[in-house]
């Protein structure tokens, strides 16, 4: 995440840079710091303290602190364990003044109120921490700990797989999603823009629509929600054509509806052959540019799929 330079600066040196996730023990504190998609910032402090049960003294520190610094955006403190999450900085090289700003006057309070820290999850100081990458999150966890997140998340797998949707409302669901997708295409076309928002809205409604008529989303229902998108985007282009040809032909007394059924003829026709296919290649690009995270998550849900892994120092 930073250079050799830069991480030297961060809490004193302290920490290491693993490329996707930073780590190491600051003053006796396990921290670890990864990024989220929006770019944010989480940091995991272990701490507890025979004097604080439940971190609630830790807990008021941290939320105090959010009323003195920017950098804190949200806290959230279990028994043994403070995630935190910092805002963005778009300056890697204010990255380590900002995440010390972030951290630096938590550890003090640490240091000065005797909290210890071990595992994240049950506060162990007797066995052996180790760092475990858990779905692409870094934690310093037991190996009783790791073991028992590792077999929640298989139970959890096994539900997801067991779990099926219904397909035919599923379907219904999906088309009747889709279709707000394509009025917003519409919308937008008539500003005279192919947005990648409208890919995303299209993506969005028609997941939720296959969820909510078809009970979840398994497999088969990504399958159905990427056809239902394809065939949704390609349906919206041929009705901002038609209503184009309709509104250069209405005169003629030509209706809309006589226009979509005949846009394809209507086009060649016009020598627009090469405009009609640059924008419909378009308009899957901005699809998959708005859309391809929703995809590829809802994908990854839909098969319960996790990680567990100890990582080396
Ligand atoms: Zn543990």
């Amino acid at each position: 995440m930073l250079s050799n330079k830069l991480c030297s600066q961060l809490l004193d040196g302290s920490l290491t840079d693993h490329k996707t996730y930073i780590s190491g023990t600051c003053r006796g504190y396990y921290v670890t710091v990864n990024t989220a998609e929006n770019g944010m910032y989480i940091i995991n402090i272990s701490a507890h303290s025979e004097s604080d049960p439940g971190n609630a003294a830790l807990r008021d520190f941290i939320e105090s602190r959010k009323n003195v610094t920017n950098q804190i955006q949200s806290v959230n403190v279990s028994n043994n364990n403070a995630s935190i999450v910092s805002t963005r900085t778009f300056l890697i090289k204010k990255v380590p003044a900002h995440l010390n700003e972030a951290i630096m006057p938590i550890i003090d309070f640490l240091e000065s109120n005797r909290y210890v820290s071990g595992c994240m999850q049950c506060g162990t100081q007797m066995s052996e921490v180790d760092c475990y990458d858990i779905n692409g999150s870094h934690r310093y966890l037991c190996s009783d700990c790791a073991v028992k997140i590792e077999s929640a998340l298989s139970d959890k797998k096994q539900d997801v797989l067991s779990n099926k949707s219904n397909l035919i409302p599923g379907i219904v669901g999906a088309l009747l999603g889709s279709m707000l997708g394509c009025l917003v295409y519409f919308l937008i076309w008539q500003l005279g823009y192919i947005a990648a928002i409208a890919g995303l809205i299209t993506a969005v409604c028609t997941f939720k629509g296959y969820e909510m008529f078809g009970k979840v989303i398994d497999k088969k229902g990504v399958i159905v929600c990427v056809l239902v998108i394809i065939f949704s985007v390609f349906f919206a282009n041929q009705i901002v054509w038609a209503y184009d040809a309709f509104k250069a032909y209405k005169d003629d007394g030509i209706g809309f509806f006589e226009c979509f059924r005949y846009i394809n003829d209507v086009v060649k026709l016009n020598e627009l052959t090469g405009q009609y296919y640059g924008n419909l290649a378009m308009a899957y690009l901005m699809t998959l540019l708005g859309s391809y995270r929703n995809i590829v998550n809802a994908f990854k849900s839909s098969t319960g799929s996790f990680k567990v892994k100890k990582m080396k120092d």
